[in-house]
């Protein structure tokens, strides 16, 4: 088999089963618990393009700024260059793109056409807001329910000034709310109006009701049982011994039909975790009220002329999960000069809290610039080359969109391609016939 190569993403993708343009991926897009597309933001901003990442950001995630701030960067953690010198600051590039994007130029995403269903989303945090951003682009309605008289959750109550400023919580909850969602505050579910009542009203409710007020708000009306049911009235749902609902982890959906959890509620806490989670769940609920993904392999992109769009893969080409690229598998890493991580500008925390300033005050564009060009874009095709060059059978092209395979015939198997490769994005099979 010629070699295949794993290229870059050419639209915004809110999810895909299975993109058979990308059967590589680096370890850090496979950590990022929000699903962020770390490697085309680091494409975009290396080329000074913060408006179109946004765009490829918000298609995974509504809260860059938020998780740009605060997110605890498991991302970093895995990063291959953290081997080589030191990782690339991704977290820092996330918040550069919400910051040095001019809102006025991202291009906001088309909405499908009303489905003319109901959704309600019981608590405002990370997860309910990004479920509610989602099916609102899946042409759904949708309000929320949420006891305390703001929208954000932990973000809006439990995170500092000094990390994250709320005109930044605030700009992206109002990006969230212009898709026309509706928001009831002050009202407790379980209290000042009950689950049933809801269930009667909406076609489907997600439960995003936080960890810490799970047991004390009481969404069902009654209280916790013995047996690790949340009761209320025809209904329960299935609790752990910890308070957490059972969920499935690909649709989200409880053991009660129509009825999803997102969030700290359903398992591992953290905002990016909550707004991944928060991501699946719109497409369970969508999956659940328009019978549209029930191929099982599909993917949503946003499309810039159409709109958001769903197609549906032929189920035999659903292959593994995509292989991440490890550090050994860049054998041409001397292709890319050691530098050290651009650091952000600082401030002491009781300077800053004394000023209302954030201690992090970010990146310049020139600076978010420089961070990106680190990025070695680990299994993914960044149109060097190099393997173009190397071939010894002239067999490789480049294209506009890389390199091509211009005489499969004539490939004699040698590996070059994949040994010249500095980013690992040549997949590679030695034909049965070299093996015996
Ligand atoms: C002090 C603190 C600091 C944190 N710092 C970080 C950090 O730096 N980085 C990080 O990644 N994570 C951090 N976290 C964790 C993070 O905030 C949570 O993991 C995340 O907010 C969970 O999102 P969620 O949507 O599941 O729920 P939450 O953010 O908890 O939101 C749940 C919402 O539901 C509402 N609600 C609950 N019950 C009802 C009801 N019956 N009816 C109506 N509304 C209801 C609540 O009022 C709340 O607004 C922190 C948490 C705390 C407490
Ligand atoms: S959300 Fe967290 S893990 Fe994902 S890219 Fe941002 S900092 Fe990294
Ligand atoms: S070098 Fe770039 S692509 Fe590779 S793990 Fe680090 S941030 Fe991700
Ligand atoms: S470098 Fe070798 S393996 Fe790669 S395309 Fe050329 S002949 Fe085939």
């Amino acid at each position: 088999m010629p070699p295949k190569f794993s290229r870059e993403l050419q639209q915004p993708v809110i999810f895909a089963d299975f993109l058979d343009f990308q059967p590589r991926t680096s370890p850090c897009e496979a950590d990022c618990p929000a699903g962020n597309p770390i490697q085309k933001i680091s494409y975009l901003v290396r080329d000074h393009r913060f408006e179109e990442a946004a765009e490829y950001l918000r298609a995974r995630n509504p809260f860059p700024g938020v998780c740009g701030r605060v997110c605890p960067h498991p991302c970093e953690g895995k990063c291959n260059r953290s081997r080589y010198d030191e990782s690339v600051s991704i977290r820092a590039l996330e918040r550069a793109v919400f910051d040095l994007s001019e809102a006025g130029k991202v291009r906001r995403p088309l909405p499908m056409d009303k489905t003319g269903k109901r959704i309600s989303i019981i608590g405002s945090g990370p997860a309910g807001m990004t479920c509610a951003y989602f099916s609102s682009l899946f042409g759904h309605s949708v309000t929320i329910f949420e006891g305390l008289p703001f929208l954000g959750g932990m973000m809006r109550s439990g995170i500092p000034d000094h990390r994250l400023p709320k005109d930044v919580l605030d700009r992206e909850i109002g990006q969230i709310l212009d898709l026309g969602i509706e928001s009831k505050l002050n009202t407790v579910v379980g209290k000042d109006v009950a689950l049933a009542e809801i269930m009667a009203q909406y076609d489907a409710c997600l439960i995003a009701a936080g960890r810490r007020n799970a047991k004390s708000s009481d969404i069902s009306g009654s209280r916790l049982g013995s047996s690790g049911m949340l009761l209320g009235g025809n209904y329960s749902l299935n609790l752990t011994r910890k308070g957490i609902l059972n969920v499935d982890p690909r649709t989200m959906a409880t053991s009660l039909r129509g009825v999803f959890a997102a969030g700290d509620i359903s398992g591992p806490t953290g905002v990016a975790e909550a707004i991944g989670s928060g991501r699946r769940a719109a497409i369970g609920i969508h999956q659940y009220l328009t019978n549209h993904l029930t191929a099982q392999v599909c993917n949503i992109t946003m499309d810039r002329q159409e709109g958001v769009t769903v197609s549906v893969v032929d189920p035999e080409s659903k292959v593994s999960p995509p292989h991440v690229v490890t550090y050994e598998e860049l054998s041409h890493i001397d292709y890319f000069e050691k530098k050290p991580r651009v650091a952000t500008g600082k401030m002491e925390t009781g300077e800053a809290t004394k000023k209302f300033l954030e201690a992090d005050s970010g990146y310049t564009r020139e600076q978010a610039a420089e961070e990106a060009s680190r990025c070695f874009h680990c299994g993914h095709c960044f149109m060097c080359g190099s393997c173009v060059e190397d071939c010894p059978g002239y067999v490789l092209a480049m294209g506009a969109d890389g390199p091509t395979v211009a005489y499969p015939e004539e490939c004699w198997h040698c590996g070059n391609c994949r040994i010249s490769c500095p980013c690992g994005a040549v997949a590679y099979e030695f034909p049965l016939s070299m093996l015996v």
